[in-house]
This record gives C-alpha cells, sequence and structure tokens, in this order.
C-alpha cells in the first residue's frame, strides 16, 4: 500500500467541553482520504486538515445515493492510553455494504491502517471524562461526474472523527419506543443488512411521526408482514423472556450489530441461553401481557445500550420493567462499556491498542 501522506493542519482548533455538544458536531482537526479510480484502484491516502470535499453537482452520490458508512469509537483507558474497540468489524462489515453497493473493496489492512493513523493523528481529541470516547466515521461514495444510472468508478473513501459525550446524561435511561405499523425499514433482498445511507433517509418519515408522539426511536417490522420484529434502525433490539434472551435472527433486513454481536458473546459465556430467530410481534405482545417480558433493550456503538422502558402500538403503550432498567440490562451495559474504556479486563481479547 501506498505511504499515507500527512499534512498537519496549520490552525489547530481549540477543545472544548464535550459535556455541552450534540452527537457528532464538532469534528477534529484532521481527515483521512483516498481517492478510486476503476483502473487504478485506491491511491493517494492522506491525512489532511478537517475541510469540505469538492465534487461535480453531477457526483453519482448526490442523484442515485451509492454511499456507505460505519460507525466506532477510540476510548481513553484510566492509564491515558486510547483503544479500538473489534475494529475489524467494522473493516469487514464495510466491505460487506461495499458489495451490495457495487461500491470498491478496501483491503482490510489498508483501512485498519488508515483507523489507526487518522485517530493517532488526532489523539489529544479522545476526550477523558467519564463515558466519552472519540467516535469514527469511516463512509464511501461514488463522485462519477456522469448523471446516467451506473456503477461508481470514481470513489471517495473518507474517516472523520468527533469527541462525543455520553448518549444520555444520566447513563442509562430508559426510552419509549413507538413499532411502526406502515412503513418499512428493509426487506430481504434489499439492502437492510448494509450500511447505507439511503436506509437512514427512508426512515427519516416514521422517525418522525414517532417523535411527535414522544417516542424517542421506531421498532421496525419485517417489510413483507409487518409481522416479525426486526431492529430498531440504528441499533437492534433484545429481549429477555422466561429467562432466555431472543433476539431477531440476521436474514438478511437486520444489520448485523457489532454490539449485538458482543452482547450475544457475552452472554453465552456467562451460560444464559440467547436465540436468534424470528420473533413475532404476537409473540411479543403476549408475552408482555403475561409478564413473562423480563426486560429489552436496544443494543449500538453510539448508545452501547439503551433500556426501553415502554413500547407502543396501535395506540396502545405497554410498560415493561415499571420504566426501570432492568438487572441483566444494567450488567451487560457495566460488562461492556467497562471493557471497551479498559476499566475491566478483556478476556474476549476485543479491545486494540492504538496508543
Ligand atoms: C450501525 C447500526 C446498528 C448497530 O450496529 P453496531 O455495530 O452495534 O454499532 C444497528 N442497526 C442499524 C440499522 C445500524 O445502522
Amino acid at each position: 500500500m501506498e505511504k499515507i501522506r500527512f499534512e498537519k493542519t496549520s490552525a489547530p482548533k481549540p477543545k472544548f467541553d464535550v459535556s455541552k455538544v450534540g452527537f457528532g458536531t464538532v469534528f477534529s482537526d484532521h481527515m483521512f482520504i483516498m481517492d478510486y479510480e476503476k483502473n487504478k484502484g485506491w491511491y493517494d491516502p492522506r491525512i489532511v486538515p478537517f475541510a469540505p470535499f469538492s465534487i461535480s453537482p453531477a457526483a453519482t452520490v448526490l442523484h442515485y445515493a451509492p454511499e456507505i458508512f460505519e460507525g466506532m469509537k477510540a476510548y481513553r483507558t484510566p492509564e491515558g492510553k486510547v483503544q479500538l474497540f473489534r475494529p475489524i468489524e467494522n473493516v469487514k462489515r464495510m466491505n460487506i455494504s461495499a458489495e451490495r453497493m457495487c461500491l470498491p473493496q478496501i483491503e482490510e489492512e489498508m483501512m485498519m491502517e488508515a483507523l489507526m493513523e487518522i485517530v493517532k493523528a488526532d489523539q489529544s481529541w479522545v476526550p477523558s471524562e467519564p463515558d466519552t470516547s472519540l467516535y469514527i466515521r469511516p463512509f464511501m461514495f461514488g463522485t462519477d461526474e456522469q448523471l446516467g444510472i451506473h456503477t461508481p468508478q470514481h470513489c471517495i473513501f473518507s474517516i472523520i472523527t468527533c469527541p462525543v459525550g455520553s448518549y444520555f446524561r444520566e447513563g442509562i435511561n430508559p426510552v419509549r419506543i413507538a413499532i411502526e405499523k406502515d412503513d418499512v425499514r428493509a426487506v430481504k433482498g434489499g439492502t437492510g443488512y448494509a450500511k447505507c445511507g439511503g436506509n437512514y433517509a427512508a426512515s427519516l418519515r416514521a422517525g418522525e411521526r414517532a417523535a411527535a408522539q414522544g417516542y424517542s426511536q421506531v421498532l421496525w417490522l419485517d417489510g413483507v408482514e409487518r409481522k416479525y420484529i426486526e431492529e430498531a434502525g440504528g441499533m437492534n433490539v433484545m429481549f429477555k423472556i422466561d429467562g432466555k434472551v431472543v433476539t431477531p435472527a440476521l436474514l438478511g433486513s437486520v444489520l448485523a450489530g457489532i454490539t449485538r454481536k458482543s452482547l450475544i458473546e457475552m452472554l453465552k459465556s456467562w451460560n444464559i441461553p440467547v436465540e436468534e430467530r424470528l420473533i413475532s410481534l404476537e409473540e411479543l405482545l403476549d408475552a408482555i401481557n403475561n409478564g413473562r417480558l423480563e426486560e429489552c433493550w436496544c443494543c449500538g456503538t453510539a448508545a452501547v445500550i439503551s433500556p426501553i422502558g415502554e413500547l407502543a402500538y396501535d395506540n396502545k403503550k405497554y410498560i415493561i420493567n415499571d420504566f426501570k432498567t432492568g438487572s441483566l440490562t444494567r450488567k451487560l451495559f457495566d460488562e461492556l462499556t467497562g471493557i471497551q474504556w479498559g476499566k475491566r479486563p478483556d478476556p474476549f481479547g476485543w479491545t486494540v491498542p492504538v496508543v
């Protein structure tokens, strides 16, 4: 691979109080960029001052949305070191998303090196206050100046980073979630398993309707029968029913979350049974009505674990576990965040030191 060229900023930005900014509103000093041309492959990998891109108004991404992304974090340990959490999983998933969207693959070592180098370059931006981290956003899009519908032959891959505070002010707090009856997020054969921008664009309308009713997120049903639970469209979902943890299986329309995968591995190591399978809305509502749904939560990199305190469907409201964080939810949160921030031992070998 070509050596990454480094153009250091001549105007470093002042640091700020992470507790006072929203998620992803203030960016660090540098960004990683490399370009792609079909006959040339990836070229000119570089770390440069954070600045706008210059692309044609005809760029493919602006019209037909060939865009994919990843989301991960760099964590400051109690010793002041910086580490990543299972970065190779993000690298592999980026290539899975790229394959679905006809975007070019990136060699795993190349993307790992880019991640390590951008975090090293802006290591002073990794905050150290409790529950804070440096959010890392790798993304790729097609830039061909051509309106005909086609597979992109020119692309940009970039990584930007931003210091983020705790997703929730008082640590983990139960949220209210609306189960969506009309719109769907994804179907098998579509792009649900790919982390692509278009999935999010199409989900905004349901999110707006839910927000107007006071719900923080939407829980999606399957796109064919509106019968099975899928995910929260930015987070996966898990239910503890009769002592077992049940989570929707990955059948093409659900995103394979790395937090989901890690929680499953953790639960299994504690000998708590986990079932990855279809779970129908009917089964879920029955479990709530019979008092068999003990706890449920959403999980994803940004908020880690978000307990669900209320579910709404068809103008009915269901309160879960008295709107309190369940004990297993809490235990999973404490253990996973303990590993991510280097406060607890990492028996799984998930963390990767950067500096
Ligand atoms: C990113 C994402 C998740 C969570 O994945 P993690 O790897 O755990 O952060 C879940 N669902 C969707 C649709 C996502 O885009």
